[in-house]
């Protein structure tokens, strides 16, 4: 058993992070500020090889394991974990066109997808279903040319910002059997989006309903078979739900980094903060619960990598420990830094903002507990 990163992994993190800390964190405060991110920015991670992470080398993706990717998120996540998301979201729909697509789909969308002059958004969400996502209303009646869409998408990431969406709807019965995933495209007539949600964090990146009103789609946008499409959508899921705890992971480290060197220089009752021996068991407390969490995701990943029978059961302990350590250590941090963690300048705030919501998506930390809850179940019965 080897834990050390290889060569290649260590040049993919230090490449990632480097990126981070000279094109995305001096912008992403002003960037939060506007509600959105240039779009000029991701061309420039998709030279990185960033557009493409996982889609296969032979369809000119950049091929990485799950576990790469992590690296690639957590290393991007200290700059700013909100835009480091939405390229996990892009990057997921990637992965599913290269995945399931047809030879044709491929030809259509991957390559604007890998060179991300296409960004992509996943749209699985409804008003009334989040968590029990099989129960979508969102319907595709086919038509002559393919299918005709109508129905409402909520709590989009990048919802009326993204040059395509991949759809989950309903294209037959009840049930996830019923779900098929098309995508469609921005411009298509009966397209449009609610208001822009005003949000605790991720404020960098736009979230807005995406509505479907008789929006006709050519019987070519379907991604792979008929009724798969809530497959297909979950599929994508195990790995996404890594990639989110790794941005808790990377956008915490930063938090953890910065405090360590505040307490050095701020001063209370004639010394040093970090002189306070209860306040150094915080911080060791915090670096034993980050290495944890470190270690307990790139496990997970290693376990999906592997094909292992176990790794949706990992995937969700990982989200689940990995996301709350995250906001646990963003929190703590903001309380070393007393009034001045409070303020915008001192960059903490933001990542306690931003990483609350790792918590609710890809699975709420609720959903997350009942994976692993059946599988135990599953285990103790078989
Ligand atoms: C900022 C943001 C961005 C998002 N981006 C996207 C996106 O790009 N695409 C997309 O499709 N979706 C997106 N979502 C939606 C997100 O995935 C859902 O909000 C999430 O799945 C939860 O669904 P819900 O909000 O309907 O909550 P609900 O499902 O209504 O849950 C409410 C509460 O009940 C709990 N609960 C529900 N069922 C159970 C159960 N069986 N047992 C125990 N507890 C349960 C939940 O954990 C939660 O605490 C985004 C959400 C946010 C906030």
């Amino acid at each position: 058993m080897d834990f050390a990163l290889t060569d290649e992994q260590s040049t993919i993190f230090e490449m990632a992070y480097a990126f981070g800390q000279e094109r995305i964190a001096p912008f992403a405060r002003e960037w939060e500020a506007a509600g959105d991110i240039p779009k000029s920015l991701w061309p420039e991670l998709a030279e990185l090889g960033f557009g493409g992470l996982y889609v296969r080398e032979e369809n000119d993706g950049t091929g990485l394991s799950r576990l790469d990717a992590t690296l690639v998120f957590e290393a991007l996540s200290a700059a700013c974990p909100s835009v480091a998301a939405m390229l996990s979201i892009h990057n997921m729909c990637a992965a599913m066109i290269d995945k399931f697509g047809s030879d044709a789909l491929r030809e259509k969308y991957l390559p604007s997808a890998i060179s991300m002059e296409r960004v992509f958004a996943y749209c699985l969400t409804e008003p009334a279903s989040g968590s029990d996502a099989a129960a979508l209303k969102t319907r595709a009646v086919e038509t002559a040319d393919g299918f005709s869409l109508t129905g409402t998408k909520a709590f989009i990431s990048g919802g009326g910002y993204a040059d395509a969406y991949i759809v989950m709807a309903r294209s037959d019965g009840d049930g996830p059997k019923g779900i098929s995933a098309m995508i469609v495209e921005d411009g298509t007539e009966g397209l449009s989006f609610g208001a822009l949600e005003e949000k605790m964090g991720w404020r960098s990146q736009p979230t807005r309903q995406v509505q479907l009103d008789n929006c006709n789609i050519p019987a070519e946008n379907l991604l792979g078979e008929r009724g798969k499409g809530f497959t297909y959508a979950m599929a994508g899921l195990d790995g996404g739900r890594l990639n989110i705890s790794a941005c808790s992971l990377g956008a915490a480290q930063t938090a953890l980094t910065s405090t360590l060197q505040y307490m050095g220089e701020r001063k209370a009752f004639g010394k040093p903060i970090d002189q306070f021996q209860a306040l150094q068991f915080r911080l060791a407390d915090m670096e034993i619960e980050m290495q944890a969490a470190r270690i307990f995701l790139r496990q997970a990943a290693w376990k999906l990598d592997q094909g292992a029978p176990d790794a949706t059961k990992f995937c969700a302990m990982a989200k689940r420990f990995v996301t709350e350590v995250g906001s646990k250590t963003a929190n703590q941090c903001l309380q070393l830094h007393g009034g001045y963690g409070y303020l915008s300048d001192y960059g903490i705030e933001k990542i306690v903002r931003d990483l609350r919501v790792h918590e609710i998506l890809e699975g709420t930390n609720e959903i997350m507990r009942m994976i692993v809850a059946r599988a135990l179940l599953t285990e103790r019965n078989s």
